[in-house]
C-alpha cells in the first residue's frame, strides 16, 4: 500500500475551513456586486504566451510559472496571476465594444506559483481579484483602492496602511530605467545573478530584489518621482486628491515598482502593519495598465485593478477576533422511530422547501442516540416521526430550548413548524 500527502506548498481545504472560505467569498462578492463588479471566471490554465510575455522580466514569469506541455509543440501553464487571463477575454469577446466602459469583472480562484512555502505563501493559493478595463480616470484608480479598502475594513482589519507610487507612463519609465540602468552599472558585481539579468532587461525590478533589499547601493538610487513628465505628474496627484477626498489614508513610497512588470502610473500596496503576517505583510495590491489590453491585441484601452491573497485575508481578520466560521447551522432535525419508510427523507425535503436548513436520521437508532445527535447539530427544533403516529397521519414536534413537544397532523405540519421557528427566531432576537 502506498500512501500520500498533499503536494509541498499546498493544503487542504477542510470541512471547517471551507465554511470561512463561503463566507469570505460571501463578503468580497458582495463588496464587488456594491460597486458595479460582475464575475468573471476564466480557464485555470492559458497559453504560456499570457503570462509570459515580450521583455517580461519579473520573477513569476522567468521562474515561478508552473508550465507543461501534453504533445511537445503547445505550451500551458497554471496561471500565477488573474489579470492575463482576464484581459485576454476582454480582448477575445470584444467587451471593448460594450457602450459602456470600463467593464468592471472580478474572480476568485486558485493560483499557482512555484515558491518556497512559508506561513502565508503557498504554492497554490486563493486569490479575489478585480479588474475595470477599459477606460483610465484618476477617479477609476482611487475607486479600485477604495473597494480594497472597504473589503479588508469588512473582515475587521484595522491597522493597514496604503502604500503608493506612480511608475508614470511609458516617456517616463523610459527617463527612469536609464537613470537607473546608469546608477547600477558601477555597483552591478556586487549585486545577486537576478539584479545581473534585471540590469539589462529590467532595472526597476532591481528595486524589488529581496536578496539585495539590504544592500548599501540602494540607500541612493535615483527615485521614479524625480523622472515623471508633467502629464505623470498631473495624474499622480489626481489621485492621491481623490484617495484624500474619500479620506483614505497612504504614504507615498517612491520605491514601491510591485512583482509584476505590466503597471503603469498607479501602483499600490496595502499591507497589514501589526498582526503576525511577518514577511508576508501585503493584503492586496495592484495598480494601472496601461499597455496590456493592446498586448492583447485590443484597442489602446487602459485597466486597473488588484488581487488580495485570500489565505492572509483569513488568517488576519481571525487575529483582529472576526469569525468567519460562524455559518448557519442545522436549524432542524428529523428523527425516526420505528418502520417509517422514507418519510425522515421526505419531511427532510419538506423543511428544506420552507427554508430551514436541515438534516435527518437515516439509520435505525435509539431516540436517546438521535436526541444527542440533535444536541451537537444545535437545532431548533427536533420533528419526531413515531411509526404509530404516522398510522394516524400525525407528527410530532419539539422545541428544543423550551423542551415544548406538540403531535399535529401531517396537513397542519407545515404552518406549526413555521410557528415554532417564528417564535425561536424571535427570542433571539430579543
Ligand atoms: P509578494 O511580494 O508577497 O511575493 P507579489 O508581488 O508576488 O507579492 P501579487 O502578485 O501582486 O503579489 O499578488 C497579490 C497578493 O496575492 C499578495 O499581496 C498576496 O496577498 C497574495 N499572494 C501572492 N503570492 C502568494 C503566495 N505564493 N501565497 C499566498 N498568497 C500570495
Ligand atoms: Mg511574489
Amino acid at each position: 500500500m502506498k500512501s500520500y500527502q498533499n503536494p509541498k506548498g499546498t493544503y487542504d481545504v477542510r470541512p471547517d475551513m471551507a465554511a470561512k472560505y463561503q463566507q469570505l467569498e460571501g463578503i468580497l462578492e458582495s463588496i464587488a456586486h456594491f460597486y458595479g463588479y460582475e464575475e468573471i471566471r476564466t480557464p485555470i490554465f492559458e497559453d504560456t504566451g499570457v503570462f509570459k510575455r515580450e521583455n517580461d522580466s519579473s520573477d513569476m514569469v522567468n521562474k515561478e510559472m508552473y508550465t507543461f506541455s501534453m504533445n511537445g509543440k503547445d505550451s500551458f501553464t497554471l496561471r500565477p496571476e488573474g489579470t492575463a487571463g482576464v484581459v485576454r477575454s476582454y480582448v477575445q469577446n470584444k467587451y471593448y465594444a460594450l457602450a459602456d466602459q470600463p467593464v468592471k469583472m472580478y474572480y476568485y480562484g486558485p493560483m499557482f506559483r512555484h515558491e518556497h512555502p512559508q506561513k502565508g505563501r503557498y504554492r497554490q493559493f486563493e486569490q479575489f481579484g478585480i479588474e475595470s478595463i477599459g477606460a483610465k480616470s484618476p477617479m477609476l484608480d482611487a475607486e479600485g483602492i477604495a473597494l480594497g479598502y472597504s473589503m479588508i475594513k469588512a473582515l475587521g482589519l484595522k491597522n493597514v496602511r496604503v502604500r503608493i507610487n506612480s511608475l508614470g507612463d511609458d516617456e517616463s519609465r523610459k527617463n527612469y530605467r536609464e537613470k537607473l540602468a546608469a546608477y547600477f552599472r558601477p555597483h552591478i558585481h556586487e549585486l545577486c545573478t537576478d539584479c545581473q539579468r534585471r540590469l539589462e532587461q529590467n532595472p526597476l525590478r532591481i528595486l524589488d530584489c529581496k536578496v539585495d533589499a539590504d544592500h548599501p547601493v540602494m540607500k541612493d538610487v535615483p527615485l521614479i518621482s524625480d523622472s515623471l513628465n508633467e502629464p505623470s505628474k498631473a495624474y499622480f496627484k489626481e489621485v492621491l486628491d481623490c484617495l484624500d477626498a474619500l479620506e483614505i489614508p497612504y504614504v507615498i513610497d517612491p520605491k514601491l515598482v510591485r512583482g509584476l512588470d505590466y503597471y503603469t502610473d498607479t501602483v499600490f500596496e496595502v499591507e497589514n502593519i501589526t498582526g503576525n503576517a511577518g514577511a508576508q505583510a501585503t493584503v492586496f495590491a495592484g495598480g494601472r495598465y496601461d499597455g496590456l489590453v493592446s498586448y492583447f491585441g485590443g484597442p489602446d484601452v487602459s485597466g486597473f485593478g488588484f488581487a488580495m491573497g485570500m489565505e492572509r485575508l483569513i488568517m488576519l481578520a481571525e487575529d483582529e477576533g472576526t469569525k468567519l466560521d460562524e455559518m448557519p447551522k442545522t436549524e432542524v432535525y428529523v428523527m425516526s422511530l420505528g418502520n417509517v419508510g422514507t418519510k425522515p427523507l421526505e419531511i427532510a425535503t419538506e423543511c428544506r422547501a420552507l427554508g430551514y436548513i436541515t438534516d435527518f436520521n437515516y439509520a435505525s437508532r435509539s431516540l436517546k442516540s438521535q436526541f444527542k445527535t440533535v444536541e451537537r447539530s444545535g437545532a431548533k427544533v427536533a420533528v419526531i416521526i413515531g411509526e404509530s403516529e404516522l398510522a394516524d397521519n400525525k407528527i410530532n414536534i419539539k422545541n428544543n430550548r423550551t423542551k415544548e413537544q406538540i403531535t399535529v397532523s401531517l396537513d397542519e405540519f407545515a404552518d406549526a413548524l413555521d410557528r415554532i421557528m417564528e417564535e425561536e427566531n424571535e427570542e433571539n432576537s430579543l
